[in-house]
């Protein structure tokens, strides 16, 4: 179903569609932009690397790079609504948009809301035209639903932050020259407005360390997508400094309604391509008839259709130009649980096949294994299952707030 939702993104996505076919390349179709973390093998990317300068700079002169960013900092000033169609337009033509990971999703918007002029204008074409290249560095070893309780100190020294501790988990860190960080500046003052958000190279201008030493984190799928740092003595320019010292809190808050929001609006389409493959593998193995697989792909099918009139909700909130409310922690609760009983229904229907890992190097695993496997993460990062529950609870719901023990 195609939403008609006025002359406006009407002609809009005439554009869009217009500009995939006139700049469509074959060699990148079906490409995952974030297959990389999900340690899917890369074989080919050496080949593909020249069609990906050339895609993204057709991106770039459109700027549909970032392009839901304000047009004064190098966007295009999407709406929720036009990035919903614009994300609609480049999967249906199986196309990769260009995205600059957390750079674009996460500090951008933060630097955009919190930062100074000057801020904005060295860091976001940074961003855009992928310069820096970012991870976030908020957990610790004993904090990571309790991030106000971070311990990683930030102390101020001349013009620069020096920041020592321990971060953890840290996704994509080894693909990073920056690593934005939660740390302590004032630890004299209640937890939460003690805090700073620093911006720190992984090394120095020169490339010698910056007292960061990454130690990769290899997880249960045998992909390596974290590390963890353990970070003595890095030095930071307190122009790094967003939003203010001290006041790093109110700027991880934007960061992390950033990351649970997400791509509410068309997260379907992905479980929805996903599903219907699903289907075709139980009609290899025959088991389509069975009724227990028909119930769970059915218990799927709903799941994913509700989603999608979901983000149909999101759209209409977002068209009225109404501000989401709870919906980004019911989103990320719905499509985690989901993903995680899905990998389970695939793995089943797969049957022992599902216990042998594909032949090659290394520990590779097939599409099933990762998502039964990788799906369990999608519960435990930005903020875990109870937390999205606490959250909706107390915030969305009105209900008593948990009780401290202790
Ligand atoms: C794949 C993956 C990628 C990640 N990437 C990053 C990243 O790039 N950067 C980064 O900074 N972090 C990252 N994380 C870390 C993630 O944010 C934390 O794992 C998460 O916030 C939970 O923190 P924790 O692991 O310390 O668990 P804890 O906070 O110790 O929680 C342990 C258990 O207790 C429960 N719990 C905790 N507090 C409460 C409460 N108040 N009420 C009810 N239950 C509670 C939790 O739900 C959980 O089940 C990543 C994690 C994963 C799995």
């Amino acid at each position: 179903m195609e939403l008609d939702l006025g002359p406006e993104l009407r002609s809009f996505r005439d554009e869009i569609r217009t500009f995939l076919s006139e700049h469509r390349i074959e060699q990148l179709a079906g490409v995952d932009p974030l297959a990389g973390f999900a340690g899917q093998a890369e074989e080919d990317s050496e080949n593909r690397a020249e069609a990906w300068r050339q895609w993204e700079a057709a991106l770039a002169s459109e700027r549909l790079i970032c392009p839901q960013w304000p047009s004064e900092v190098g966007g295009r000033g999407l709406s929720g609504v036009e990035m919903a169609v614009l994300n609609e337009e480049f999967d249906r033509d199986g196309m990769p948009r260009v995205m600059r990971g957390m750079g674009e999703s996460l500090v951008g918007p933060s630097i955009i809301v919190h930062g100074t002029d000057e801020q904005r204008a060295h860091f976001l074409p940074r961003i855009i035209d992928g310069t820096d290249r970012y991870c976030q560095g908020f957990s610790e070893p004993d904090h990571g639903s309790d991030l106000a309780g971070v311990e990683t100190r930030g102390v101020v020294d001349g013009d620069e932050m020096v920041v020592t501790g321990q971060k953890v988990w840290t996704s994509g860190a080894h693909l990073a020259n920056t690593i934005f960080t939660l740390c302590r500046t004032d630890p004299d003052v209640p937890k939460h407005r003690g805090l700073s958000y620093v911006l720190i190279p992984m090394t120095r201008a020169d490339g010698s360390s910056n007292g960061i030493e990454l130690q990769p984190l290899r997880q249960m799928s045998g992909a390596s997508g974290f590390c963890q740092e353990f970070i003595e003595g890095a030095r930071a320019p307190l122009f790094n400094v967003i939003g203010g010292l001290h006041n790093g809190w109110r700027v991880a808050m934007t960061t992390l309604g950033n990351e649970r929001g997400g791509r509410a609006t068309t997260m379907h389409l992905r479980y929805e391509r996903e599903f219907w493959d699903l289907v075709d593998e139980a009609r290899k193995q025959s088991s389509h008839t069975d009724p227990l697989v028909r119930q769970d792909l059915a218990w799927a099918y709903t799941q994913v259709e509700i989603m999608r009139y979901s983000g149909l909700r999101l759209l209409a909130t977002l068209a009225a130009k109404r501000e989401p409310g709870p919906e980004a922690s019911i989103n990320k609760l719905f499509w985690s649980e989901y993903h995680k009983r899905f990998g389970n229904i695939a793995v089943n229907l797969v049957g022992a096949q599902g216990m042998i890992r594909p032949e090659g190097p290394g520990y590779r695993t097939d599409r099933w294994q990762q998502a039964f496997l990788g799906s369990r993460a999608g519960t435990i990062f930005s903020g875990t299952s109870e937390i999205q529950h606490n959250i909706i609870g107390e915030r969305a719901l009105g209900l008593p707030k948990e009780p401290v023990v202790g």
